[in-house]
């Protein structure tokens, strides 16, 4: 089944607001089962947006337009689409008593003259209730083709689709889209691609699609299905052969979970703890950390270290090795580390050294070079990268490297 949207309003034609309810609707039509091959966006004119309706109408099974069923002379989405369906407007009772009802509630407000406008309805059409505002929402069936009518305030919409509009197209549609987020890091994009361009050609009940992140890939497996256990088992051959493909790679399968998340659980598994010393990321990488709630059970302390004396006093990185190999350097990525780890008491620890630019680079240390030392139980792995884009993007990549270094180095930490 199909379902097109309708977006009425000039302040969105002009860029005043932004069309956030298409976005909503959009993502709640396609995790109800439902095709949307076509959006429009039309201002408050009459004749515009007949035809755009009309021209929705010859190509989509369902329309859903927001906007434009308020009390003002420029709200015509009702008297439009009911004009299209051949319904006369009448007089609704219900919805006259509920406005009745509304203004009583908002004590400060006077019901003005044109918000009976507001309680009249299409022939035939069901009336859907709005707990937000005055202005119903309107579902107006037709022979094989159905309009949706909501309000434009998204506080209105919301509340009203997820109530009465996402059960009503449940029931049109049977079939529910269900989908599982299985995340990567430590590979690139297009090496990932590279690795399921078979599964992605073979594709139909799931369908596969990967998406790049900052150092991490996500591939979306969605299933359609009548049932979440049905969806769960179309899916489930799809997920074993990605396990299979990318092994440890895999952080998680579950949209939800970040791979911070995943870091601090492995370390309370394993029953570790860590910190961190920062250069080039100044308090990204604890930043991420942070992100989870309840971390301090394994994060306690951290330190940024941009300066050379910074990295001397509080993480004792010794002064020949800044001299000898310089601040960015494998060596002090090493002293970092170990110096946090035993600063902090931790049994874990990550130093980050870097180049973030847009100055500062040579020739042998340019712009991007960065080193990540990580420390667990006395063990001290070194990497060296070579990231690109501008000093935010070699900061957040330097983040996740260090976060996947940890990880790796956590998950071969019997
Ligand atoms: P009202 O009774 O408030 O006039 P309405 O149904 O007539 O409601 P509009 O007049 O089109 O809706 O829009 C009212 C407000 O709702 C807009 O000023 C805007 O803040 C918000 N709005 C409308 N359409 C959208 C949209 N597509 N995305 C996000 N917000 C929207
Ligand atoms: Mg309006």
């Amino acid at each position: 089944m199909t379902v097109e949207l309708i977006s009425v309003g000039t302040e969105i034609l002009l860029g005043n607001i932004v069309n956030t309810n298409a976005a909503y609707l959009a993502e709640k039509c396609a995790l109800l089962g439902l095709s949307c091959y076509y959006q429009s966006v039309v201002g408050d004119n009459e004749k515009r947006l007949r035809q755009t309706v009309e021209l929705a109408l010859s190509r989509s099974d369902i329309i859903i337009l927001s906007g434009g069923l308020g009390p003002t002379k420029d709200d015509l989405t009702k008297e439009v689409t009911a004009e299209v369906f051949g319904r006369k407007l009448y007089e609704d009772a219900h919805s006259k008593e509920r406005i009745v009802e509304f203004f009583r509630q908002m004590k400060s407000k006077k019901i003005t003259e044109n918000n009976w406008k507001q309680a009249m309805v299409p022939e035939g059409a069901i009336v859907v209730d709005n707990h937000n505002g005055t202005a119903p929402g309107l579902i107006l069936e037709g022979e094989n083709k159905t309009a949706i009518l909501l309000p434009g305030p998204p506080n209105e919409l919301k509340p009203m689709f997820e109530e009465a509009i996402a059960p009503y197209l449940g029931r049109l549609q049977p079939e529910g889209i269900y989908s599982k987020m299985v995340k990567l890091c430590g590979i690139g994009e297009s090496k990932a691609e590279t690795m399921i361009s078979d599964l992605m050609d073979a594709q139909s009940n799931p369908t596969l699609a990967p998406y790049a992140k900052t150092g991490e890939v996500h591939l979306r497996v969605t299933a359609k299905a009548e049932s979440e256990k049905k969806a769960e088992q179309l899916m489930a051959p799809m997920l074993k052969e990605l396990y299979n493909r990318f092994g440890s790679m895999v952080f998680t399968e579950e949209e939800e979970v970040t791979l911070e998340e995943a870091v601090a659980a492995l370390l309370e598994k394993k029953g570790l703890t860590v910190t961190t010393a920062e250069s080039c990321t100044g308090g990204k990488l604890a930043g991420r950390i942070m992100n989870v709630p309840g971390v301090s059970r394994v994060y306690k302390e951290g330190y940024i270290t941009y300066s050379n004396e910074a990295k001397r006093k509080l993480l004792g990185v010794k002064e020949e090795t800044l001299k000898a190999y310089g601040a960015v350097s494998r060596q002090t990525a090493e002293e970092m580390a170990a110096g946090a780890a035993e600063a902090a008491g931790a049994d874990a620890a990550l130093g980050v050294t870097g180049i973030a630019g847009p100055d500062g680079g040579t020739e042998e240390k340019p712009v991007g070079l960065v080193y990540i030392g990580c420390f667990v139980k006395g063990h001290i792995r070194v990497e060296e990268f070579y990231f690109t884009g501008n000093r935010e993007k070699i900061r957040d990549y330097a983040a996740v490297r260090a976060l996947t270094l940890l990880r790796e180095e956590l998950l071969s930490y019997a």
